[in-house]
């Protein structure tokens, strides 16, 4: 079957890709004996312009995830008419927080006592994730596994959080099962201390079929979808 047959908007190119995406989903829940429903698609469009959101948003997405916050922050002023869900899903410095949570519904990148600090309101609740950092690196975003639960109990204790489970990015250098699986591990002791935060923030566009067989919930998927990310720098 050739695109040029179909008369719909849906033979763009982005349109086939998030379609690919959506049955490549639809296919690893099922050998997961998982019901798709229950699975959260966040297109990554960082790099990319507010045009391709509305693109996206024409084809039924939902939730998007930006990882900076000056673009991100413009791009949600630009697309303000539409109902979109913002994740914000990179590293936060403790002095945009307050500013990221204007605009932003969830918050995946919380991954140190003083941005928990910085993110507290006596005034609106802010859904978030806390960060696990799965390499040796503590450059990386992320908390250590050693660390997690004290990270976990000060989100808790912290008017204007609501913790809806953990986020995790598999190293380059590990079986992306092995390290879903840390993060499925990651979450039972999660949930120990906070048995409502359920969900997982886990699986790119290389690898959300072994992070839907590990569990995961937020699946954040950027270039499977968009295409490749204009050059930036
Ligand atoms: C960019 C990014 C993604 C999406 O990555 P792709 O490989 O393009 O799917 C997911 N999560 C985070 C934290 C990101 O920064």
């Amino acid at each position: 079957m050739t695109t040029s047959t179909s008369p719909t908007s849906s033979s763009s190119p982005l349109a086939e890709r998030l379609a690919a995406v959506r049955h490549g989903i639809e296919d690893a829940a099922r050998e997961a004996g998982r019901d798709p429903g229950e699975l959260t698609t966040i297109v990554v469009t960082k790099f990319h312009p507010a045009s391709l959101i509305r693109e996206l948003a024409s084809l039924g997405v939902t939730d998007v995830g930006e990882n900076r916050h000056q673009e991100a922050q413009a791009k949600a002023a630009e697309l303000s008419d539409l109902d979109l869900t913002w994740h914000f899903v990179g590293q936060l410095q403790g002095k945009k927080a307050r500013q990221v949570r204007a605009y932003a519904q969830v918050i995946h990148s919380v991954d140190r006592l003083s941005l928990v600090d910085a993110l507290r309101s006596e005034d609106a609740t802010v859904d978030c994730f806390v960060q696990l950092n799965l390499t040796p690196d503590p450059g990386r975003g992320g908390v250590a596994e050693r660390d997690l639960e004290p990270l976990v109990e000060h989100v808790l204790d912290t008017p204007g959080l609501r913790l809806l489970g953990v986020m995790a990015v598999a190293p380059l250098d590990e079986d992306p099962r092995a390290a879903f699986a840390r993060v499925r591990a990651a979450s039972e002791r999660v949930r120990r201390l906070s048995p409502g935060a359920t969900a997982i923030s886990a699986g790119m566009s290389q690898d959300y079929a072994e992070a839907i067989a590990e569990g995961a919930t937020h699946l954040r998927i950027g270039t499977a979808i968009t295409g490749n990310r204009p050059a930036h720098g």
